[in-house]
């Protein structure tokens, strides 16, 4: 017996004698065969391209899975090749960044200790002009 046809789902197929032997015809739809000498030859042959037909799809299907797992794959190797981009691009400026920071800090204790030394100056020469006022008025009481 004929197995479901494939094409239209009918169960409606039966073996038929055509100019090149026997074959499955299928009276839903038209498809037929493949071609044997017998009629059960010829429903075997219809029955196994049932599993080849199915085969054929699900081999299609796993092609197509397949494909786009190889994108996904593709997709995740380039953004991690960005992603690993991007972090030494990070790096780089952070390392600028610190280089500045250092060079601010630098900045920040010559400047300090350029005012300190100017108001140290300032103040001793006050202490020196406060000194010889003192000496004057010693001196001359004035
Ligand atoms: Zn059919």
């Amino acid at each position: 017996m004929a197995d479901v046809c494939p094409f239209c789902r009918q169960a409606a197929a039966s073996v038929v004698s055509g100019t090149s032997g026997m074959h499955v015809f299928c009276h839903g739809c038209g498809a037929s065969g493949p071609f044997r000498y017998t009629a059960d030859d010829a429903t075997s042959a219809w029955n196994t391209r049932l599993a080849e037909d199915a085969l054929r799809a699900r081999i299609a299907e796993l092609e197509a899975a397949l494909t786009a797992e190889k994108k996904c794959h593709y997709l995740a190797v380039r953004l991690i090749g960005e992603r690993d981009a991007r972090l030494e691009e990070a790096g780089n400026r952070i390392a600028e960044l610190e280089d500045l920071l250092s060079q601010l800090a630098n900045a920040v204790t010559v400047y300090r200790t350029g005012t300190t030394n100017h108001a140290i100056g300032q103040a001793q020469g006050e202490m020196a002009e406060v000194a010889d006022r003192a000496q004057k008025f010693l001196h001359t009481g004035e």
